[in-house]
This record gives structure tokens, sequence and C-alpha cells, in this order.
């Protein structure tokens, strides 16, 4: 049964991919990416998302978005717009589910803090460690590493890469050199992504009181609905008015989406998955809502992101990852045997490069409740 027939021509087809590193028979009852989709719930680091900061630490609330209701959401939202361009539902799920796999605990305080430390041994860059985790460190088959994925998932994971990390990765780097785009399904989960944040982050900013409605009047997307929501119905208020008018900010998006992608891949007369490739980015909002999305973005930034509260978390998970890795740089006999290198390199530099790897890949696995125990065990004397 050929479960990709409906697709539009430009779409990504498990039939024409280049395919996984370590060949494989073909799937009989789904697509090679449903397969994909499929490796990833199963997968170790994917569980993990559940105690993992999306903006909020896991401990603060039962209803914050964690990281993995986010890749969730972030799903439905990608394979709702890739329905309607015909594209490839089961990539973009695929992608969108794995998004944020290499993401350490406390989301971005996390990982700025880790960056910080792999400084002078190669970095710490979240989207390659997603890409690190489905390659190398999920362990679950018998003859490879990684979770061996087909090249567009891979490919829609490493949403960006500096141009020194791309050269180091080969075929899936090569784009960033040559400034070629991905599929379209892994452009369309990269802006799914940020429907999604855009708008659970409003949610979550508004029940944590960080953020107040009167407050949000000021950004004119949210404006716009709340107002029109307080028309239809009026006297609302509470839970009820703010999911009222998220959910029409998130479907305004959407429709956006799709419309100005249609339209752009109509008028740039896109026929195969290479032209898309040698075409700027077709997946695209408007002009005007590119302009709205980018002030509610900034409204955020400044409003959510560094407000007093969220700081005080964002410079503890930032002390807890420094001390975490500094600790296991000084003294590796601390770690369990296998977050040690097992083949240790005669040249100090290298070895202490592959240490510092090692640490990072322990440290960026931990959920956020696992790094605050990790950081009790090393540092409390009556902790165990
Ligand atoms: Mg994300």
């Amino acid at each position: 049964m050929n479960f990709e027939a409906h697709l539009a021509p430009y779409a990504a087809r498990s039939a024409t991919s280049p395919g996984r590193s370590h060949a494989e028979a073909a799937p009989d009852s789904r697509t090679e990416f449903q397969r994909d989709r499929d490796r990833i719930i199963h997968s170790t680091a994917f569980r993990r998302l559940e105690y993992k900061t999306q903006v909020f630490v896991n401990h603060e609330g039962d209803l914050f978005r964690t990281r993995l209701t986010h890749s969730i959401e972030v799903a439905q939202i990608a394979r709702s717009i890739a329905r309607n361009l015909m594209l490839n539902e089961d990539l973009v799920e695929a992608i969108s589910l794995a998004h944020d796999l290499g993401h350490t605990p406390f989301g971005h305080a996390g990982q700025d803090a880790l960056n910080a430390c792999m400084k002078n041994y190669g970095g710490f860059e979240h989207n390659m460690q997603s890409l690190r985790v489905v390659d190398k460190l999920e362990e679950h088959y018998g003859n490879f590493d990684g979770l061996n994925l087909m090249f567009e998932t891979r490919e829609g994971i490493l949403k960006h890469c500096s141009a020194l990390h791309a050269a180091e990765l080969g075929t899936i780097g090569r784009r960033f050199l040559t400034h070629q785009q991905p599929s379209l399904e892994a452009q369309l989960a990269n802006l799914a992504d940020e429907i999604a944040y855009n708008n659970h982050d409003i949610d979550d900013g508004l029940r944590s009181g960080l953020l107040t409605p009167k407050q949000m009047e000021e950004v004119d997307l949210f404006a716009r609905h709340w107002h029109e929501v307080e028309r239809l119905y009026p006297g609302i208020s509470g839970r009820r008015a703010i999911h009222e008018t998220i959910r029409r900010m998130i479907n305004a998006l959407i429709m956006d989406l799709i419309q100005t992608s249609a339209a752009r891949i109509a008028d740039a007369g896109i026929q195969t998955l290479d032209d898309v490739r040698h075409r700027g980015p077709l997946i695209a909002f408007s002009d005007s809502m590119f302009a709205e999305a980018t002030i509610l973005k900034r409204f955020l930034r400044e409003n959510l992101y560094r407000h007093y509260r969220v700081n005080r978390m964002t410079s503890k998970a930032q002390r807890i990852v420094t001390a975490l890795f500094d600790t296991f740089m000084q003294e590796p006999t601390l770690l369990a045997p296998d977050h040690r290198v097992t083949k240790p390199d005669p040249d100090p530099q290298r070895q202490a490069v592959k240490h510092a790897r090692k640490v990072a890949d322990y440290i960026a696995g931990m959920t956020d409740r696992y790094a605050m125990r990790e950081h009790r065990r090393l540092f409390q004397v009556d902790e165990i």
C-alpha cells in the first residue's frame, strides 16, 4: 500500500529519500517516516521531556507546559498545516516530536550555561545535541547506535548549526555551507514550534500571574482576539476568556501560514523537493503576520522570559549546571562508569575534549529534578 500517494509532488517521500545511515529492510505496515516517529516515541530521551522545563521549571506547577507537552503541541500544529499543504504529515510529526530531544534541564538557561562551560571543548548547541541523541546516544538496537532515522528527519532536527560544526557533520550539515533549504516539512516544523511556544507561553504566563491580560493588550495580535471574545461573549472572564483568545490566535497564525506558504510555493513554480532545496524559505507568514508575531515575541522576552521570578530560576539553573560541569571535569572519578570515556586518549588536550563531551552528554540528558538531585548528592553531605 502506498501511504504517500496523495502527497504534493514536492513533499518528502520514503521512496525517494536518501534513507538511513544503516540500511534496513523497508517496513511493511507503515511508511519510513512513521517508523521514525515510532522510534522517537519509544526513545528514552523522549520520556525525559516530561520532566524538562519549557519556561517554568517542572516542579513549579502541574499545569505548565513541559518539553513533552510542548513537543506534542508542535506536532499537532505541524500536522494540521502539513495536511492542508499536502506535505508529509508523518515526517513533520517525527521532526516535531524529536526537535527538543537534546535540550538540557532548565530550558535556555541550562543550555546557555552548558554552552559557556563547553566553550573550550567544542561548545554546546541544543539542535546539534538533538541530532546527537538520535544518531549516537540512544541505545536501542543491536547493530547500531542511535535510532538510525531517515535523512529528512535528521535534517529537520538539525534546525540551526554553525558553519564550523556543519563542516564536521558531513552530508547532514552540508546545506548550512551551500545555503540550501531543508524540506518543506522541516521548514514547517520550525514555524509550528514558534506558533506553539508563543501561544502556550502567553497561557502559562497568564496562569502563573507573571503576565496579566491588561498588560497583554499592548500586543495587537492578542488584543484583536481578546476584544473579539469580549464582544462575542459579554461578561466572559478568567481561564475561559484566555483560552478563547489563544485558540483564535493559534488559528489565525495557522491560516496565515497555510495561505502564504501555498501562494509562495505556487508563485515559485515548485515541482520537486529539489526545487524546494534551491529556493529561499517557502513556508512563511505574511509580512503583516510576521511583524505582529515579532512584536509578540519581543513582548514575551521583555515581560515573561526576563521577569524577575523567571530570572531567579534561571540564575539558580545556571549555577547548578555550572557546578555539576566543573565538578565532573575536575573529578572524573565521581562519574558512574557509563559516563566516563571508555578509551582514554594519550593526548591530554584530546582526552579533556572527550571527557568534556561525555560530561555534557550526561548533564544534557538530565531532567530538571534529576539535575537538582545530583547537585544535592554532590554538595550536601547528608544526601546520598
Ligand atoms: Mg521547541
